[in-house]
């Protein structure tokens, strides 16, 4: 930035702070940077000890957001085989290199004692200058960032919170929906066969949604007070965290209700990733209380659904399981095929809505 716009930079510090989920805000900074200092191009990764993981980069031709649903190679950079992020992970201070388009600024992003991620920046002007201005910027980017995820989880299981529910599952619907509308584009252009009606997403992959209802929790926090109960309740979200994918969604839906929003390559996935999360369930010893069991119902995400149609499906075929023995798991497509289950009449969630 040649000249420091007072009024410029106080428009984005509160553009900044407006921003009410992490990619949101992620975008917003890496934009109003590269808008600020006139720069060639700019990239923001985080970090998870050993990759780099790309969240957004700009530059004056295109402008790439990260897609927490398709897996993008290029996206993750392993630091030790990257000079400058190995460098600014090393030294935790912004590292300067010579490339082809000018100079390469690395900043680390610490947050305590963590390095929680990088900015790039890549300019042809020298930017020692704006050092102080970039760290700052940095600064109330992960200041708001812990703001809006302590806002975003519960805090007895540190599992995404009920609140941040339906934003979440719309995000994943959305980005699903980009997925297939990038397929059907490229159908149109001849590159791959149409689909009108098609049951996966993005590269053939499916989208679920399991809730998870622990089994006679009443009795637990009855016999063995409520500590107790709030113990199983922080182990049970451990099992879970282990049963799933770092990419799966897990909340804490209601008191001892969890959602798993998750997706498989194939149809017959769920059922085997489930089957062993209610077993994994089943078979650990809970301290003091022993064996506790859980009951699952689950449906099929399908394109353009409202949330309260998936969970109302989910939450029916966990109904069912309730209703059958309890610890088992249930598909909702699955007990509708058998004809076990009759189909729900008008839509669901309509319910809901009065
Ligand atoms: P079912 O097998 O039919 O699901 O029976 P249940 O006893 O699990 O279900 P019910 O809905 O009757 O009881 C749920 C209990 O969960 C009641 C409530 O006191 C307890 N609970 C809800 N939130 C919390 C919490 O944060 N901590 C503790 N310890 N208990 C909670
Ligand atoms: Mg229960
Ligand atoms: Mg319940």
């Amino acid at each position: 930035m040649n000249e420091l716009d007072h009024d410029k930079l106080l428009e984005s510090i509160a553009r900044l702070t407006e921003k009410r989920n992490r990619l949101s805000l992620e975008i917003c900074l890496t934009q109003t940077m590269f808008d600020l200092l006139e720069i060639e191009g700019i990239a923001l990764y985080r970090f998870d000890g050993e990759q780099a993981n790309l969240l957004v980069r700009i530059d004056r031709e295109s402008c790439w957001i990260l897609d927490g649903e398709i897996d993008d190679m290029e996206a993750a950079v392993p630091v030790i085989h990257d000079t400058g992020l190995r460098a600014c992970s090393h030294g935790r201070e912004m590292v300067i290199e010579s490339v082809a388009e000018g100079r390469r600024y690395t900043f680390p992003i610490p947050r305590q004692d963590q390095l929680i991620g990088f900015l790039r920046l890549v300019s042809t002007r020298d930017l020692r200058d704006d050092r102080r201005l970039i760290e700052g910027f940095l600064q109330i980017y992960w200041n708001y960032l812990k703001l809006i995820e302590d806002n975003e989880r519960d805090k007895l299981t540190g599992l995404l919170n009920r609140k941040t529910f339906d934003d979440k599952l719309m995000d994943i619907l959305q980005a699903s929906r980009r997925a297939a509308l990038a397929r059907a584009n490229a159908a149109a252009r001849g590159e791959q066969k149409p689909a009108s009606e098609r049951r996966e997403s993005d590269d053939g992959q499916y989208y679920w949604l399991a809730v998870l209802d622990i089994d006679h929790f009443k009795r637990i926090n009855d016999t063995y007070g409520h500590l107790y109960g709030d113990e199983v309740l922080i182990l049970m979200a451990n099992l879970l965290r282990r049963s799933f994918r770092r990419s799966d969604h897990l909340f804490r839906y209601g008191g001892e209700e969890f959602v798993v929003v998750f997706r498989t390559r194939a149809l017959e996935d769920a059922e085997i990733v489930l089957e062993r999360c209610r077993q994994n369930i089943e078979h650990y010893p809970f301290p003091q209380v022993g064996q506790v069991t859980a009951s699952i119902g689950y449906t099929q995400i399908l394109n353009s659904e409202m949330t309260t149609v998936v969970i109302a499906r989910a939450d029916k075929s966990l109904y069912y399981a309730k209703g059958n023995g309890r610890n088992q798991s249930q598909c909702y497509e699955t007990l509708i095929a058998e004809g076990t289950m009759a189909k729900s009449e008008g839509r669901f969630g309509d319910v809901e809505l009065f």
